[in-house]
């Protein structure tokens, strides 16, 4: 389990097309594990490969269904349309308003190369389209429909400062 560093808009890296992966290794499952966790580290729901510096067409999400391991993913299908704010660890505490499909179906292998296929609608849908447009060197940011906005989050850790604060008066 490693957190790696993770890469920022404006680094070239983000802008370049990731290679296939013809025969998985264990460096490239331990970068799959360190995806996974320096995801869950940054509370993200998706993290690509190039995102960390590496030029592999690999990509996790996990948007509460469980973490998914996305090996060369290929999206096959998909259907109808929703628009709403998106924003990217690569892009810290920004939002933008992206219109993505609904429902997705995407063909790709595991961290076994095995293959799989799964859909997803919602936030999953929109995941997978975010994390593999990392693959092809794509930001959301080219997609914004408006303004780039700054992020408003439910800060989780605020209830517990507030008890932690009246504990000490
Ligand atoms: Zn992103």
């Amino acid at each position: 389990m490693a957190i790696r560093k993770l890469r920022f808009e404006g680094d070239p890296i983000l802008n370049k097309n990731c290679r296939e992966v013809k025969e998985m290794t264990p460096r490239l499952q331990e970068l799959a594990q360190d995806l996974l966790d320096t995801m869950y580290e940054q509370n993200g729901v998706g993290l690509a490969a190039p995102q960390v510096g590496i030029l592999r067409r690999i990509a996790v999400i996990d948007v509460g269904e469980g973490p998914y391991v996305f090996v060369n993913p290929r999206i096959v299908e998909t259907e109808g349309e929703q628009v709403g704010d998106e924003g990217c660890l690569s892009v810290p505490g920004m939002a933008g308003c992206v219109r993505r499909p609904m429902r997705v179906v995407t063909e790709a292998f595991d961290i076994n190369m095995e293959p799989f296929r799964v859909e997803g609608e919602g936030l999953f849908a929109r995941a997978m389209c975010h994390e593999f447009d990392h693959l092809d060197g794509h930001l959301y940011t080219e997609k914004v429909e408006g303004e780039l906005h700054e992020a408003v989050y439910a800060d989780p850790d605020e209830e517990d400062y507030e008890e932690d604060y009246e504990t000490e008066e």
